[in-house]
């Protein structure tokens, strides 16, 4: 068995993959930061660290579940508590300025998820309330990939900005009841007064300005006649709150863009927290799942909900820790200037958190809806190590993926003694995790192909593969034997010679003799030629843009793609298809890129077999 560098071609799964130790609190220098709930202390991240675990621990673990979230329990208790009348109404709200990333994925398995366990709905809701952000192109791909994650909205896909008239006349409500009012002042001014947490705010003077005249500007902010900046609507909530969210928050705000869905029609818009939690009350919105940095918002989403409710419904607001993963980023904003930087391909680069990326790589919807099932949900920030999600991935496609020979770095071995012209076909197990998809039969002839590091000219002793003199099982078909090899001028390695030994056929009665290595290969005269992309982790650090005084772009990792051309693939993979997985053995999983022809094939790597990057970072 090769021993070094690369995984055995047996099948076994490994006993030392990594997963991450829940809550296992790693502290590291400067990465110190936590999030208190709610609370304004400055946030220090807790990294979940990988542990080494057994294949039973695992198994031990997923048997052993921890019960229920803490969401989940809400819900059961409401459930049992007959609120809103026994109904499960959730809503999955992405704002159509970025493509979803891995952590919108955490937040879709729960708000469909939940109503899928508990008999309820999840409305798909756009959250389109910034006109000057939001594009057509964004709105499709991120159905796309919710439907690719595996969920379904039905016909329940609404936008907030279905509900600007709602919400309008909600504030001309507010403002007739003495609850709102227009301020004059300009944004930093506002802002100023807005005091500190251990220190009241100051009252705008425009605070107690008559009901008619802010009803008056307020129409004429809606009309157009004030530029952007110049007045916005507020809520007269309390500017001595020790919430700072509730001193007088801006609900409205002038911006004089066109809107995707509602063209001119308004030159006001509403402010996120005036959207939210009123779109959650018109849908009918029984559980509202946000992340924590909401939690300081629910007492005004509370508020507003007690200005607009009629009877016993009310939604409610729980939050949860966002997801973020080691070697990575989440934020939209930066994502999209990789993109425009031409830093990736695209959103959909292998390389990008986002869903479209991920997809591209090689991962499947189960793999990440595992993932987000093992991290589970807590109030607690902290980072995920990207080990678990990589894990996630090996061990889903180690069911799924037909294992096949792929020669990335070929080298020509010439069987001398085997005659000359044969071509027989030999059975390969196409997985042996999963006896249904069968066997197949590829072509062994006199020339194959084997990797140029499964020989090595002055083998060390812990090297079992080819090396002059010794014998290696070629996969599925004899054994062979290294009697010479040939260099070029410049002193590489061009061809290998060996002889081999007929009686020693895979299956046939002189097999079992045993050899310490096994190599895979490609019949010479058969191999289609291939691109290879071998995807690595986009940043070198750990957490990119959490370092305070350096930019994220300094830790982009230069050794991300590595492509390789001229690889040998079996002739099988003649007909593929984009998003087809593999097990390329003893190399990693692999999928067709969407840029592979029937010509010219391109494939990419999703992830190794092992995980490498464990190593390194010892
Ligand atoms: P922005 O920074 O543009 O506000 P966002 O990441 O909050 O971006 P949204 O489109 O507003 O993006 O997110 C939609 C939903 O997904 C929200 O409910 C949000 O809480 C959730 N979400 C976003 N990022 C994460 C994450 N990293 N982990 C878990 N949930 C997330
Ligand atoms: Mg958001």
């Amino acid at each position: 068995m090769g021993r070094l560098g690369r995984g055995s071609i047996s099948n076994k799964k490994s006993l030392t993959t990594k997963v991450t130790k829940d809550f296992t609190k790693y502290h590291k220098g400067k990465n110190q930061r936590f999030f208190a709930e709610g609370s304004q202390i400055p946030p220090i991240f807790v990294i979940l660290k990988t542990i080494r675990m057994s294949e039973e621990n695992i198994n031990g673990r997923a048997e052993t579940k921890p019960p229920v979230s803490f969401i989940e329990q809400f819900i059961i208790d409401d459930l049992k508590e007959g609120k809103n009348g026994g109904r499960i109404h959730t809503r999955f709200p992405p704002e159509p300025n970025g493509y979803l990333h891995i952590g919108h994925a955490k937040a879709i398995c729960l708000d469909f998820g939940m109503a899928q366990k508990y008999g309820g709905k999840c409305n798909l809701r756009f959250d389109d309330t910034n006109p000057v952000k939001e594009e057509v192109e964004y709105i499709d791909s991120i159905k796309e990939d919710i439907r690719w994650l595996g969920f379904d909205w039905e016909n329940r896909e609404y936008y907030a900005s279905d509900y600007f008239g709602k919400l309008y006349d909600f504030a001309v409500d507010l403002i007739k009841r003495g609850l709102a009012y227009v301020d004059d002042q300009p944004a930093d001014i506002i802002s100023s007064q807005k005091g500190t947490p251990s220190q009241p705010g100051i009252e705008s003077p425009f605070r107690n300005r008559s009901v008619p005249e802010s009803l008056d500007l307020f129409e004429r902010m809606n009309e157009g006649e004030f530029d952007e900046g110049s007045r916005v609507l507020r809520a007269k909530v309390d500017m001595t709150s020790p919430n700072m969210q509730m001193r007088d928050p801006i609900i409205y705000r002038i911006i004089k863009s066109a809107h995707h869905r509602t063209g001119e029609t308004w030159k006001v818009y509403p402010m996120y927290d005036f959207a939210h939690g009123q779109s959650d009350y018109f849908e009918g919105v029984t559980h509202s799942l946000c992340t924590l940095e909401f939690e300081v918002h629910r007492p005004l989403y509370d508020w507003l909900i007690d200005q607009l409710k009629t009877d016993e419904y009310r939604p409610r607001q729980i939050e949860f820790n966002r997801l973020n993963l080691t070697y990575t980023m989440m934020s939209k904003r930066k994502l999209l200037e990789l993109v425009q930087e031409g830093k990736v391909s695209g959103w959909d680069d292998p390389r990008m958190p986002t869903l479209c990326g991920l997809r591209r790589r090689g991962y499947t919807p189960e793999s990440i809806r595992k993932f987000v099932d093992l991290i589970g949900y807590t109030k607690v920030e902290a980072i995920n190590d990207v080990s678990l999600l990589e894990h996630a991935v090996r061990e889903d496609l180690n069911t799924r993926a037909p294992r096949v020979f792929a020669v990335l770095n070929p080298l020509k071995v010439i069987i001398t003694n085997y005659p000359e012209g044969k071509i027989e076909n030999v059975k390969l197990i196409n997985n042996p995790e999963d006896e249904s998809m069968g066997i197949r039969e590829i072509p062994f002839s006199g020339e194959v192909f084997i990797e140029q590091d499964d020989f090595m000219e002055n083998p060390s002793h812990k090297f079992f593969r080819l090396a002059p003199g010794t014998e290696v099982r070629l996969k599925g078909a004899y054994i062979v034997k290294c009697t010479g090899y040939k260099k070029d001028e410049t002193g590489n390695i061009i061809e290998i010679h060996c002889t081999y030994d007929p009686a020693t056929k895979s299956g046939g009665s002189g097999s079992e003799k045993k050899v310490k290595g096994t190599l895979h290969w490609v019949s010479a005269g058969h191999a289609v030629d291939a691109e290879v992309r071998l995807y690595d982790r986009l940043f070198n650090h750990e957490d990119p843009a959490g370092q305070k005084d350096e930019d994220y772009r300094n830790f982009l990792n230069p050794d991300s793609l590595k492509i390789l051309k001229g690889c040998k693939v079996e002739p099988s993979l003649a007909n593929i298809k984009p998003l087809d997985k593999f097990q390329f053995q003893r190399l990693g999983y692999f999928c067709t890129d969407y840029d592979s022809t029937r010509e010219h094939p391109v494939f990419n790597r999703t992830v190794s077999l092992k995980d490498t990057w464990a190593k390194i970072n010892k």
